[in-house]
């Protein structure tokens, strides 16, 4: 099969940074009004916040635009690129789905907010962080779109280190504030995979 023109993975990537942009600024809006009332930021919430951002928009934007990375290119497989359009368009439509559902009570960080309910429905009944598995799944489209060693896998091993550092933090903040409640609702949940784990 004939390679495809880099230029898709260029457009598709242009387009998965957009609709995160798009999906993200209406909630980051809705809650840069609302008070923090526990903050639990430390060092490693720095490191791990500058490499998603590193991952997901500062490195495909470098691929895009410059030769940077151009010595890591490689040819871009028809069917390959079709996988990561879908695989990134269903991350995408969860990433949207739950930050409807988590609401006012998402952080771009570790933090409690003023009034912070604890949800366990929708598809928060069935994992506790689906907004972390649709990452993983458009950063998993990214590293198939995107034909370039370095820029391709760049948000996946992103997403890799914010999961290991980030997810016993969390689970302990919400242990700490919601108490049994929490305790019930994660002997009930998986984390990023519904049944399974
Ligand atoms: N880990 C979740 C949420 C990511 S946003 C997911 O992947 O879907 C991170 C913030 O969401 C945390 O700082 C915490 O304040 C909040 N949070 C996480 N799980 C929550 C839940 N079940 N209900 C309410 N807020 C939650």
């Amino acid at each position: 099969m004939e390679p495809l023109n880099p230029w898709f993975g260029k457009a598709a990537i242009l387009g998965i940074i957009a609709a995160i942009a798009i999906i993200r600024a209406p909630f980051g809006r809705q809650s840069r009004k609302i008070a923090i009332a526990e903050n639990h930021r430390g060092p490693r919430e720095t490191l791990v916040l500058a490499l998603a951002w590193l991952g997901s928009m500062i490195i495909p934007l470098l691929w895009v635009f410059s030769p940077l990375f151009a010595i890591a290119d490689y040819p871009l497989n028809p069917v390959v690129f079709l996988a990561g359009v879908l695989v990134a368009a269903s991350g995408l439509w969860l990433f949207r789905q739950s930050h409807v559902e988590l609401g006012k009570n998402w952080s771009i960080s570790l933090d409690l907010r003023e009034g912070h309910q604890l949800v366990t429905s929708g598809l928060y009944r069935h994992v506790r962080h689906p907004m972390y598995t649709s990452i993983f799944l458009y950063a998993l489209g990214q590293a198939l779109v995107v034909p370039n060693w370095i820029a391709g896998p760049a948000n996946l091993a992103a997403f890799l280190v914010l999961f290991a550092v980030r997810v016993q933090s969390e689970e302990q903040m919400m242990a700490d504030k919601f108490g049994d409640q929490y305790r019930n609702y994660l002997a009930k949940t998986k984390r990023l995979i519904p049944g399974i784990w």
